[in-house]
C-alpha cells in the first residue's frame, strides 16, 4: 500500500475530510485530522443536504455507513413549495409522489447528523480539535504544520480539506476564485415553529423557496427544530466591504432587509424580529473551470478547498464526497506505482468533475436570478414532476 509507515494529515474536519479519513482507516492508514473547532459540540448550522447517488450517497456506501444513514434520513425535508414574492405558492410536491421519488434518489440528511455519522465512524482521538492551521514549511519529505494554538506536527502526506477559504490551497495553487455576481445571507432561527409560525405554516417540514426580479429567498426546516433560511442577490464583489452592516446586531440586518427586499411579504419579516436568528453573510464564488497545479506527492485538497462553487446546484457537498472516495481509491487500491502519479490521477479527474458541477450551478443560477426567474423555476420543476411515473 503508498501509505505503509506515512503518516496523513487531513486539515479540516468537513464533509470531505471526514469521509476520506474513515476510508483511509478501512484501509489501515496511519490518519489524523486537524480540526479548528472546539469540540464536536459546536453549534450545528448549515442546510440540509441530499446525498446523491453516485456521489454522496455512493461515499456513505462504500464507508458502510449507509445503515446510520437512513436512521437518521429526512423523507419529509425532500418536499418543496416554490412561492412569489407575495407568499402564494406557485408549484408545490408536498401532495404527490413526486418528493417521495426524490426522496429515495437524493435521500436528505440533517448535518449535524452526518457529521456525527463521520466522526463516530474513526479511531478515538482521530480527530484533534481546536487546531486551526495557520502555515507550514518543508521537512525531509513531508511537511511539519503549525496550529494557532501553538501546536505543530508532522506528516507525510497533507490533504487539504479546509473548505472554501482554504489556508492550504496557496501551497499548490495561486488560482483566485472568480466573484459569481451574488451574494448570500446565511439565517440561521433557532425553534422556528415559536419564532417564524408563519414561515412554519407554509413548510410542513419540506423546502420553501420565492424568487423574484434577480432575487431569491428560501429556507429549510431541520429536525431539531431550527431551520436555515437564505436570502440571496445580485449585486458587486465590494458589497459586503462597503454596506458597513454588523451582522450580528439584528436590527441592522433587518433596515437593509426591508429595503433590499421591499417588495416581498412580510412573512420574512419574522427572520428579524426573534434573538435566535444568526447571519452570516457569504458572498459566492467559484473557481475557474481550466484550474491546473502541478502535481507534489505530499500534498493535494478536496472539497471546496479545490472547487468552491455557489450552493445552487446542491452539488458541493456532494462533489466533496465524492473527491474523499476516489482520493481513498487511487492511494489504497494498489494499481499506481507511487503516490505521486497516484495524486495526478486523482487530481486530473477531480478538476473535470468540479467544473461539471460549477457549470451546472452557474446554469441554475442563471435561470434563478433572471427576472423572470419564479416563472422559469415553476416551468422546470413542473417540467420534472411531468417525468415522474403515477404510481
Ligand atoms: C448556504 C449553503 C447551502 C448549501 N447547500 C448545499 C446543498 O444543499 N448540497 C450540497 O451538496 N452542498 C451545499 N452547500 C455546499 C457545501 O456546504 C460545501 O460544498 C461542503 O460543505 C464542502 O465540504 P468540505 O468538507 O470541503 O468543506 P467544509 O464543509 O467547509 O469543511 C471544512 C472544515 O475545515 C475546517 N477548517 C477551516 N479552516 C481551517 C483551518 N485553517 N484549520 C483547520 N480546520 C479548518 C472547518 O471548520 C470545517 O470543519 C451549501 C453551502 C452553503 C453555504
Amino acid at each position: 500500500m503508498l501509505l505503509q509507515n506515512k503518516k496523513v494529515a487531513i486539515v479540516g474536519g468537513g464533509m470531505a475530510g471526514l469521509t476520506l479519513a474513515h476510508l483511509l482507516q478501512l484501509k489501515n492508514a496511519a490518519v489524523t485530522v486537524y480540526e479548528r473547532d472546539r469540540s464536536r459540540h459546536v453549534r450545528d448550522q448549515g442546510s440540509t443536504l441530499d446525498l446523491h447517488e453516485s456521489t454522496g450517497l455512493e461515499a456513505m456506501k462504500r464507508a458502510g455507513l449507509l445503515d446510520e444513514f437512513y436512521k437518521y434520513h429526512r423523507p419529509e425535508a425532500s418536499k418543496l413549495r416554490l412561492i412569489d414574492r407575495s407568499f402564494n405558492i406557485r408549484f408545490s410536491d408536498f401532495e404527490t409522489d413526486f418528493a417521495k421519488i426524490t426522496a429515495e434518489t437524493r435521500p436528505e440528511i440533517d448535518r449535524g447528523p452526518l457529521r456525527s455519522i463521520l466522526l463516530d465512524s474513526l479511531q478515538p482521538n482521530t480527530v484533534v480539535w481546536g487546531s486551526q492551521f495557520s502555515s507550514m514549511q518543508k521537512v525531509g519529505n513531508g511537511w511539519l504544520l503549525h496550529f494557532k494554538n501553538g501546536t505543530s506536527a508532522y506528516a507525510d502526506l497533507v490533504v487539504a480539506a479546509d473548505g472554501a477559504n482554504s489556508r492550504i490551497r496557496p501551497y499548490l495553487s495561486n488560482i483566485q476564485p472568480v466573484y459569481s455576481g451574488i451574494t448570500l445571507i446565511q439565517m440561521d432561527v433557532d425553534d422556528w415553529q415559536n419564532n417564524t409560525p408563519s414561515l412554519f405554516a407554509v413548510t410542513k417540514g419540506g423546502k420553501v423557496m420565492g424568487f423574484d426580479n434577480e432575487q431569491m429567498l428560501g429556507f429549510g426546516t431541520r429536525a431539531d427544530g431550527s431551520m436555515m433560511a437564505i436570502a440571496c442577490f445580485k449585486t458587486p464583489e465590494n458589497w459586503l466591504e462597503e454596506s458597513d452592516i454588523d451582522f450580528n446586531d439584528r436590527a441592522q440586518v433587518f433596515a437593509w432587509f426591508k429595503n433590499e427586499f421591499s417588495g416581498w411579504s412580510k412573512e420574512w419579516h419574522e427572520v428579524f424580529t426573534n434573538d435566535g436568528t444568526t447571519f452570516i453573510p457569504r458572498p459566492q464564488y467559484y473557481f475557474p473551470f481550466n484550474q491546473h497545479w502541478e502535481t507534489n506527492e505530499t500534498l493535494t485538497m478536496i472539497g471546496d478547498a479545490a472547487h468552491r462553487m455557489p450552493p445552487f446546484a446542491g452539488e458541493g457537498a456532494n462533489v466533496a464526497m465524492q473527491d474523499s472516495f476516489e482520493l481513498a481509491e487511487v492511494l489504497t487500491n494498489g494499481k499506481f506505482s507511487d503516490i505521486k502519479t497516484a495524486i495526478a490521477h486523482f487530481e486530473r479527474d477531480m478538476v473535470a468533475r468540479g467544473a461539471d458541477a460549477t457549470q451546472q450551478t452557474l446554469d441554475n443560477m442563471e435561470r434563478m436570478f433572471a427576472k423572470n426567474g419564479l416563472e422559469q423555476m415553476v416551468a422546470f420543476f413542473n417540467r420534472v414532476k411531468a417525468q415522474v411515473p403515477a404510481s
